[in-house]
């Protein structure tokens, strides 16, 4: 089943758990836990190590959950992503808020990403600059970027001293292949960075298309998982859905280990 991919010198599945929900949204929310920890476990259980948080996941609470939830688990194994909000941007507050997330999350954290752009490239470079030493702190190994345009992505690889880019985590489905439509995906095969896409399922609306689920026939697969296949069939791309329900995890995790043919990937696309 599992399926992986490489990020740096690690190696990730191809299809990892989102967790934006998980914890709350802007706020804390502590009335599913339980169930969000045993989505989470389920998911490793299933092979599955590459996890995706955020700080502003229920203002920290998604962190905690998914530091619970690996408790049981060889850290090693893991690969833990989460990210900094802009409001965190600058050398001083990118330290703090990365030191509170790795101690949210009780470990140190693999791949550390800047959520989103904010509104000022000096912030972009002194986070950056920022996380270079995190790195040597070992309080994060990677550093990444999210939604970051090809532009932005270029200008931020020029600024690193020590450190690469490894991850622009964006916004790609089906039914939003602005990756390959601006030809960042492209480039960042040519530059060896492995692009995490995110909202794969489009909240589970491709879940429901009834011509994904007509070309999973002849492989034995749904539709999430015809969606879901889709976009790790590209060597650098991995895919982070996220499910609290179990049977979506395992419907999930089924979208690795076999490959739509490049004739059957092509009909995907017109299915949207
Ligand atoms: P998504 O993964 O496309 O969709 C999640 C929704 O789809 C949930 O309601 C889930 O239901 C449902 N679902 C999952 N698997 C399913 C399946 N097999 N069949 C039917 N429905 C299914 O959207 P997303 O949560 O926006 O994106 C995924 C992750 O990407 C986030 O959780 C977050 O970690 C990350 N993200 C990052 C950014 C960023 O700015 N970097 C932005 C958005 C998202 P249940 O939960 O009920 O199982």
């Amino acid at each position: 089943m599992r399926d992986m991919k490489r990020i740096g010198n690690d190696r990730v599945t191809s299809i990892g758990l989102g967790t934006w929900g998980i914890g709350g949204k802007e706020f804390p929310d502590y009335s599913h836990d339980r169930e969000a920890i045993e989505a989470l476990r389920y998911g490793i259980e299933l092979g599955i190590n590459l996890i995706d948080t955020a700080e502003f996941y229920g203002a920290g609470h998604s962190e905690e959950l998914v530091g619970e939830a690996i408790k049981p688990f060889d850290r090693d194994e893991l690969f833990i992503v989460s990210k900094i909000w802009p409001t965190h941007f600058g050398y001083d507050s990118a330290i703090k808020a990365a030191k509170a997330s790795a101690k949210r999350l009780g470990t140190y954290i693999d791949l550390y990403l800047l959520h989103w752009p904010g509104d000022s490239f000096e912030k972009i470079k002194q986070t950056l600059h920022a996380l270079e030493d995190l790195v040597d702190e070992g309080i994060i190994r990677y550093i990444g970027v999210s939604n970051f345009d090809l532009e932005l992505l270029r200008r931020s690889q020029e600024v690193m001293r020590r450190y690469e880019i490894v991850v622009n985590q964006v916004k790609y489905s089906l039914m939003d292949r602005t990756p390959e439509e601006t030809g960042l995906l492209e480039y960042m095969k040519k530059e060896g960075m492995t692009l995490m896409a995110y909202t794969p399922l489009e909240k589970g609306i491709l879940a429901r298309n009834k011509c994904l689920e007509e070309i999973g026939k002849k492989y034995g697969k749904t539709a999430a998982q015809v969606a879901l296949n889709y976009l790790i069939w590209e060597d650098n791309v991995v895919a982070i859905p996220k499910a609290i329900r179990k049977e979506h995890v395992k419907e999930n995790a089924g979208a690795m280990g076999w490959r739509l043919s490049k004739e059957d990937r092509e009909r995907a696309r017109l299915c949207v």
